[in-house]
């Protein structure tokens, strides 16, 4: 991390942390795979737990409320399209060469597409509360301004 960027060093120097502001100097995809508060960039968005998708309440580091935060069915969403235009064609080119029979395809593709929703729902919905927090900042800034 740059010298003097880091959340509590704005702190240390007097500065307090704007509400929109992007302390942590990570690229979208950085934040996305990292999974963390779009703000800070140093604390865990989710609750523990593989299955759990659930966000935290409030980022114990910078004090975001992640509560208003609202995805909806946009990384689901996402994923189904992913999913659709890469293991869709695959199945179909594989049962083109080799012709194996439909157990093969049932167990081999349906495994592949529960370990990929399982490894990148996670990703997804941090990229998709990141890209929010980023770019409709109104939601974000009434509600600080209403709870102050
Ligand atoms: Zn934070």
């Amino acid at each position: 991390m740059p010298e003097g960027n880091s959340p509590n060093d704005l702190e240390e120097k007097g500065r307090a942390i704007a509400p929109l502001s992007y302390p942590h100097h990570r690229s979208l995809w950085q934040q996305s795979l990292s999974c963390t508060c779009p703000r800070c960039g140093d604390s865990s968005l989710f609750n523990n737990g593989l299955f759990d998708l659930s966000v935290k309440g409030t980022c114990p580091v910078c004090g975001l409320d992640l509560s208003k935060s609202d995805s909806a069915d946009g990384p689901a969403v996402f994923l189904i399209f992913i999913l659709g235009f890469l293991l869709v064609p695959l199945a179909l080119w594989v049962d083109a060469i080799w012709e194996p029979p439909l157990w093969v395809h049932a167990v081999v593709w349906g495994g592949l597409a529960i370990g990929i929703t399982v490894g990148s729902l996670k990703p997804i919905k941090s990229c998709v509360l990141a890209l929010q927090y980023r770019h409709r900042a109104s939601e974000w800034i009434k509600d600080q301004q209403d709870g102050s």
